[in-house]
């Protein structure tokens, strides 16, 4: 994503055991569960492909992965094709992954759209030292935290579904989308004409369609990013109060009875172009950014962002069952 503000591109075995003993819920607990034991080895998964870069075949294997995820889960799914200029002007192929998520009786109710990026930054272009530059980054955090925090929403869904006689029935369908090419916006280390509007390409791909087709409806939207460091910090994105303030605050209050006041801050970050913008301003859809913003770095973004650093040890369980248990709420 980009800093609006700022110049240039600131801007299975072991598994089933963690599954398992997540499925254990407290009785009497109305809320479906989430648990970070289980995100955490998404996270882990997904970094095990190596760095998902659009056109890699990482990025294949990943995103081949995620449907299958999706689908065990319970959700019809759906691969969105398209093409979109990437920074040089060439037509880039774009994969976005979508699983509907809904039970015949609220199969009409307006949607609720969940949303990250699964593809990585093919540049390290925030790191110092200039060789450093032109790594994959690994994107623990920049990708496959928001991801693997949704994906555990997902299984939390498909056993709400599967349990007939659960005291918490979903009021809403609810849509995941795992947005291709984000994060391949004009590099630093580029020289050319510099484009308007190169990240965030599968997201734009998907409002430009959905404008297209009109259907189905959407209460609102959320978009995780960068959403696991330990130190996570989430103060209120202006593009999301500029479109999206009545979600965003209900989202934050939640959050602050949750006991995560802290983490979803009340401080405002200058606008950034991140997923929601374009689902925001091209869709018409009110969507919120839930993403990591450090005001302390001239970035704007915590000093592991875009670097070789993006990687496992970045990501913190706590943060992730933050970001789950305030999604869940919402649903
Ligand atoms: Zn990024």
């Amino acid at each position: 994503m980009r800093n609006y503000f700022k110049l240039g591109v600131l801007g299975v075995l072991g598994f089933l055991g963690v599954l398992a003993s997540c499925n254990k819920k407290p009785a009497g607990m109305e809320r479906p569960a989430f648990c970070s034991d289980s995100a955490y080895v998404y996270v882990q998964k997904q970094l095990a492909f190596g760095p998902r870069v659009p056109n890699s075949a990482a990025h294949t294997q990943c995103a081949v992965w995620l449907i299958e995820q999706l689908r065990a889960c319970g959700a019809e799914v759906e691969l969105q094709k398209g093409q979109m200029p990437d920074f040089r002007g060439n037509n880039q192929q774009i994969y976005n992954i979508i699983g509907h998520f809904s039970t015949p009786e609220i199969a009409t109710r307006p949607r609720i759209l969940l949303g990250a990026h699964y593809d990585t930054r093919p540049w390290c272009d925030e790191e110092l030292e200039y060789e450093n530059r032109f790594y994959n980054v690994p994107g623990a955090n920049d990708g496959a935290s928001g991801v693997a925090v949704l994906l555990e929403v997902a299984r939390q869904l498909g056993l709400v579904m599967a349990d007939t006689t659960a005291a918490h029935k979903l009021s809403a369908p609810v849509d995941i989308i795992f947005f291709d090419c984000e994060d391949s916006g004009s590099p630093k280390l580029y020289t050319g004409q510099e484009r308007e509007d190169t990240w965030c390409l599968g997201s734009q791909l998907w409002a430009t369609n959905y404008v297209q087709k009109g259907q189905p409806q959407y209460q609102y939207g959320i978009i995780l990013d960068m959403i696991g460091a330990p130190d996570a910090v989430f103060p209120l994105e202006m593009y999301s109060s500029q479109y999206a303030e009545n979600y965003q605050l209900k989202i934050w209050r939640a959050a602050e009875k949750l006991g995560y006041g802290s983490m979803f801050s009340n401080q405002h970050s200058y606008p950034i172009t991140d997923d929601h913008y374009y689902i925001n301003e091209i869709a018409g859809i009110p969507c919120v950014d839930v993403i990591h913003y450090d005001m302390r770095n001239a970035t704007g973004f915590p000093s592991w962002w875009h670097t070789r650093q993006d990687d496992i040890r970045n990501i913190s369980k706590t943060s992730l069952q933050a970001v789950g248990e305030v999604v869940m709420s919402q649903l």
